[in-house]
């Protein structure tokens, strides 16, 4: 596994795959590795010849200063993952390898026919264009015919799709596929996260509460209508003390819009567990 800094150095490892006829697959991620990372670079690892895992911490989605600075960062420890599972490069630049000044300051505005207006993109203005901007250019430097995104980010998946197969650069990566990949949860079903790091012990017990409401409101649903659910669920995890839900939607898996009903239909939610921001998801 070769671990690569510059854009030139990585053009060049992905020009020679190329020549050789060899296909590419690419997990973006911002490092701190976990077992949900790990699933979908075996993924990658397994139907491609080439693996390229960027690690990046990309700046221009982070809307809340204090959160990049504590964001984790471990680049040693994710090149031993990421080299057991069979990666075949690293990708791990610094901001300035991947933007001009101007570039970080003020970010080119993608249109992404609304569905950044709503839960994480009402409430992080900006997070999404930022997420686009990163990935838009890692697509163009590592040509993927595949590239991996986890279901944990639903709404960020379904704008990755949106800009590859809808948006006005639709076409511009070749026959890209996104590929979905299920969340990986603890056993005692906490979604895994790098944020969890920043849990104490206690806090991570507490945050337990958010995956057992979930799966319950999935009963819920049965009896209950689209509103009553998202306000019991809300209720439920409110009442625990540590936890405090930023909002819970149940929202068509296509459109991220508002539905009264659960056919293809996904609950997002966001709940702060003391200061850390933790999100989770569940498909009905
Ligand atoms: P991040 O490093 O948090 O930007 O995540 C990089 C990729 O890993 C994204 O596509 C995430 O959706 C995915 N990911 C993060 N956590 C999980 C998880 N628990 N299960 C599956 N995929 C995940």
């Amino acid at each position: 596994m070769q671990i690569i800094t510059k854009k030139e150095e990585l053009q060049l490892c992905v020009a020679a795959c190329k020549k050789e006829g060899k296909s590419i697959g690419l997990v973006p991620t911002m490092g701190a590795l976990h077992e949900g990372h790990a699933s979908l670079v075996r993924r990658a690892v397994s139907d491609n010849d080439v693996c390229i895992v960027s690690v990046f911490v990309n700046p221009t989605q982070f809307n809340n200063k204090e959160d990049l600075a504590l964001y984790p960062r471990d680049l040693e420890r994710d090149a031993k993952m990421l080299s057991g599972i069979g990666a075949t490069y690293v990708f791990a630049p610094t901001p300035e390898e991947m933007y001009t000044s101007e570039e970080m300051e003020k970010p080119f505005e993608f249109d992404f026919g609304g569905l950044d207006k709503v839960m994480e993109g009402k409430m992080r203005p900006g997070h999404f264009n930022g997420v686009v901007q990163v990935v838009s250019r890692l697509f163009y430097l590592t040509q993927p015919d595949k590239a991996y995104f986890g279901e944990k980010d639903f709404q960020q998946l379904a704008i990755i799709r949106f800009m590859v197969e809808r948006s006005a650069l639709a076409g511009s990566f070749g026959n890209l596929r996104i590929v979905g990949c299920p969340i990986v949860r603890e056993e005692s079903g906490l979604a895994l996260s790098s944020r969890n790091e920043r849990l104490s012990a206690e806090e991570k017990a507490t945050a337990l509460a958010i995956s057992r409401t979930l799966r319950d409101s999935v009963e819920w649903s049965e009896k209950g209508s689209v509103k009553e659910v998202e306000k019991r669920v809300t209720d439920a995890i409110n009442a625990v003390e540590g936890l405090e839900v930023e909002y819970y939607e149940i929202v068509d898996k296509t459109t991220l819009l508002p539905t009264d009903s659960f056919s293809n239909a996904i609950g997002c939610v966001t709940v702060y567990c003391g200061k850390v921001r933790l999100i989770d998801n569940i498909q009905y």
